[in-house]
């Protein structure tokens, strides 16, 4: 799931496994679907 940030009156939607940041929605949606982050809780 993508979140959504505001910095500056600029929308950002962050990946929430690795925390990247995407100017496109479809881009960070694609990516998270992609990323290999894991959640650091699993692997500690
Ligand atoms: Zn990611």
């Amino acid at each position: 799931m993508v979140a959504v940030t505001e910095r500056e009156e600029v929308r950002w939607y962050e990946c929430e496994k690795c925390g990247l940041l995407f100017d496109v929605k479809e881009d960070a949606e694609q990516h998270e679907a992609n990323c290999d982050a894991e959640e650091p809780s699993y692997i500690q």
